[in-house]
């Protein structure tokens, strides 16, 4: 795994080149329990210079172990980024191009805000932490009914 994603724009060719690799997951220098990067950020970009400005753009993929927000459960997902894009000015001089936090701000900003295990996921009964995935308990229902007959009294025209 590479350390960081450098571009060698003194040796680009002229017409773009194709990058693909793998770059080492802990340039996300996420430290976070519930979002585990692993196996690395596989890269797949084409890079060109258009006049001084170099352009790349392409498909960013990063794999997680993550913990569901809404029920607890480890589960696997890929972030992906369909449309990196980065626009670098150069001049005469540069020779390297880093984009290593580019990607790293790209996945990032991909990532879930709470991740869940799957979109329905039902979570956890807050009474008795059965997982709602594998069947309901009898505690959430009682519990539901208790509200909701505790509102019917209080709303007005529903005592027939
Ligand atoms: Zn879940
Ligand atoms: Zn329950």
């Amino acid at each position: 795994m590479e350390e960081n994603l450098a571009i060698d724009v003194a040796r680009l060719d002229r017409d773009g080149e194709e990058i693909e690799g793998v770059l080492d997951d802990a340039v996300l220098d996420l430290h976070d329990d519930y979002l585990r990067p692993f196996a690395g950020i596989r890269y797949s970009l084409f890079a060109q210079l258009a006049g001084r400005e170099l352009i790349v753009r392409g498909r960013l993929e990063q794999d997680f172990d993550a913990v569901c927000s809404r029920c607890g459960t480890d589960f696997d997902f890929t972030a992906e980024v369909p449309d990196f894009l980065a626009s670098v000015a150069t001049d005469e001089k540069t020779e390297i191009v880093d984009l290593t936090d580019e990607v790293r701000q790209s996945i990032i900003l991909s990532l879930p805000t709470y991740p869940v295990c799957r979109a329905d996921c039902r979570g956890v009964c807050p009474s008795c932490g059965k997982n709602l995935n594998k069947g309901s308990c009898t505690c959430r229902r009682n519990d539901r009914d208790d509200r909701w007959g505790a509102l019917d009294a209080l709303l007005p025209g529903k005592k027939d």
